[in-house]
């Protein structure tokens, strides 16, 4: 059977929410043995992902946690508290199982566009694979850079320090890796803007032992999309329709 993929999504209420949910199933549905794990950052769960959740047609784990209001503020990294409750709960499932366990993990922020060949890629992951992303760190791109099919550094224009200077949308790791770095998580202290991923990947993994794919980091199969904030401004403050919409 093919390993299962596992992937994680932080999500939060806004206008754009419903319609980003709908494009991400749309893609999820097409991909054999994904099960989503959705994460809402709020204090409990909506009703208009829960409505969602139960006819998205795949399977679908349903959490929430709401980022402290402290650490809702420019500048800071986003979506760390939802990540983590994604991780717990992958853990929690599988601490009770014998070995060995095959899955994979991805984290996948709800405005991403995904190519269905980038799960083909990802499910073959042994540890912790990695690949290029479209659209992202002010370039056409971002690239692990690859020698005789091993990492030597990155192509990036953007704080090129990074320890591993790729971003969420960039890697994959296997759930025996989760599992066998238990205290792996996100950490909101000493994490500056852009060291997430450094700082998670140094946890678990070192440059030498990633695994590129996408022919050797030399495809663009996931683009970092960000979606314009909608116009409100002629919503009614009188005058409102006579039924109510979710949308
Ligand atoms: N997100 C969240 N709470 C927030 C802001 C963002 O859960 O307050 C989620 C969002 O839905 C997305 C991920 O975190 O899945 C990354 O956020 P965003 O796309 O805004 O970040 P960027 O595109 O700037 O990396
Ligand atoms: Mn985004």
């Amino acid at each position: 059977a093919l390993p299962p993929i596992y992937a994680i999504t932080p999500t939060y209420s806004r206008p754009v929410q419903k319609a980003e949910l709908t494009r991400l199933a749309n893609t999820f549905r097409q991909v054999a043995r994904l099960h989503w794990v959705l994460v809402e950052d709020a204090a409990r769960r909506s009703e208009l992902v829960s409505r969602f959740v139960a006819r998205a047609g795949l399977p679908c784990t349903h959490l929430h946690v709401p980022t402290p209001r402290r650490y809702k503020r420019p500048g800071l990294p986003r979506a760390t508290e939802q990540r983590n409750a994604g991780l717990a709960w992958l853990r929690q499932r599988h601490q009770h199982l014998p070995p060995p366990q095959p899955g994979v993990l991805f984290f996948a922020d709800d405005d991403n566009t995904y190519s269905l060949e980038l799960f083909e890629e990802m499910r073959t992951t042994r540890k912790v694979s990695v690949w290029p992303v479209g659209l992202v760190g002010g370039r056409r791109y971002e690239r692990p850079v690859v020698e005789n099919g091993k990492v030597v550094g990155w192509y990036t224009g953007w704080r090129a320090d990074r320890p591993f200077a790729i971003d969420m949308a960039g890697f994959a790791v296997s759930l025996q890796v989760i599992l066998s770095n238990p205290k792996a998580v996100f950490k909101r202290r000493g994490s500056q803007p852009g060291m997430q991923e450094s700082d998670f990947l140094n946890q678990i993994t070192t440059v030498e032992e990633l695994e590129p794919k996408a022919n050797n980091c030399t495809k663009v199969l996931v683009w970092h999309t960000r979606t314009e904030k909608v116009n409100l401004g002629n919503e009614p403050k009188y005058h409102l329709d006579t039924v109510k919409i979710e949308v």
